[in-house]
């Protein structure tokens, strides 16, 4: 089925409407009907080759969100007409060690996980292609529930991303009550960060480099922000945190974070620059056992029970919705920092 999507032909040329092939639904698949699709930071990075290796034309996008319209033969848990959504995967191995506990972002099998566009399939052209377009067909072991109010589903979207890249970390390094969390960054992933570590009870404190986030970081949930170009405000929570995680898109110095570390602390990075950062300083980790680390997105279980946390707590994403056709200017916004705090493409707007 030919389907309309927008992608980018190629690193320094701005997007253009395409038609894209999207595969028959096999036995195991769910055709979607692609409502909106949420704008992350690693859509500009790869239709922009900042990481290396991208395939040209790109149609990026894996903040999927939409209803059902056709299922194969063997779907048992989804049927025409469910809301549902597709993340940053569309299949792994799913028999590695990784795999079986439900850690697909993980997967060690051959090629690793699958994912939602650039990665190799044998779908036409070789590679996948995201959710910039009308539709996707996905295997069912890969669509989440989306149990949001229909009027919340467009701020649902970047749940899928932003939302699962930020939970999972909290989750696995305990953020929750009598836990002093950071989260540096406070764009499309950091606002979800402060948003689900402030909902797991922690006390929340926000990092930012632009002085006009100071209240909106409160507004999100945090107990405190912090400008982090602020060298006092900074020295005041040396050695206080448990668990920092640090979104930033852009390459810079992590000792000032590590710094604020307590003993055994940990910062977690998830932001992926263009350019590594510059190499931390030694003693300020080995003096009090700090540890830095990084994660990526989270398996399906954990996403399927993000998005039901969210839904049963009423949180959704900030948003701004633009038509297809207003890609490359959210592009540049989002370069900038101009965004509160994720742009989202209406799909009805593809033409
Ligand atoms: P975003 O909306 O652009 O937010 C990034 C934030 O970083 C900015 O809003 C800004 O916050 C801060 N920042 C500080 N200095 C910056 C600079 N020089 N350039 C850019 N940002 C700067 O991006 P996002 O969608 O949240 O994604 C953040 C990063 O995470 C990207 O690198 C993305 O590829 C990566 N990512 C990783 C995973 C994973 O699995 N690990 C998943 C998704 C995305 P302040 O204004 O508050 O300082
Ligand atoms: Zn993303």
């Amino acid at each position: 089925m030919t389907v309309k999507a927008i992608g980018a032909p190629a690193a320094d040329k701005p997007f253009e409407p395409l038609a894209i092939t999207r595969r028959e639904p096999g036995a195991h698949d769910v055709a979607i009907k692609i409502a909106y699709c949420g704008v992350c930071h690693s859509d500009l990075h790869m239709a922009r080759d900042e990481w290396g290796g991208a395939l040209y034309p790109c149609v990026p996008g894996h903040e999927i969100v939409g209803h059902v319209t056709a299922v194969g033969a063997h779907v048992t848990k989804f049927k025409v007409g469910d809301t549902v959504g597709v993340g940053c995967m569309v299949d792994s191995c799913q028999h590695c060690p990784s795999c079986e506990e439900g850690l697909e972002q993980y997967c060690t099998g051959e090629g690793s996980f699958t994912g939602t566009y650039n990665a190799p399939t044998p779908d036409a052209p070789g590679y996948t292609m995201g959710g910039y377009s009308e539709s996707i067909v996905v295997s069912e072991n890969f669509v989440l529930r989306v149990n949001h109010k229909p009027e919340q589903l467009a701020a649902a979207a970047p749940l899928l991303c932003a939302g699962i890249t930020t939970w999972s970390p909290l989750r696995h390094w305990n953020a929750g009550p009598g836990k002093k969390v950071g989260i540096v960054g406070i764009g499309g992933l950091g606002h979800m960060g402060v948003k689900l570590a402030r909902a797991l009870g922690a006390h929340t404190v926000a990092f930012t480099t632009s002085e006009s986030k100071r209240e909106a970081a409160l507004a999100l949930g945090a107990h405190e922000v912090i400008v982090s170009k602020n060298e006092d405000e900074m020295a005041a929570h040396a050695g206080s945190f448990d668990f920092i995680l640090n979104t930033v898109a852009a390459s810079h110095n992590l000792d000032p974070f590590v710094a604020l570390l307590k003993r055994d602390g940990t910062l977690t990075l998830v932001g992926a620059p263009e350019h590594p950062h510059p190499s931390p300083a030694v003693f300020n980790l080995i003096f009090s056992r700090r540890s830095i680390a990084g994660s990526l997105i989270g398996g399906i279980a954990e996403t399927q029970e993000m998005l039901d946390f969210c839904a049963e707590h009423g949180i959704t994403s900030d948003i701004e919705m633009i038509a297809a056709s207003q890609i490359d200017e959210a592009y540049d916004r989002m370069l900038k920092g101009d965004v509160r705090y994720r742009f989202v493409i209406d799909s009805a707007t593809l033409g």
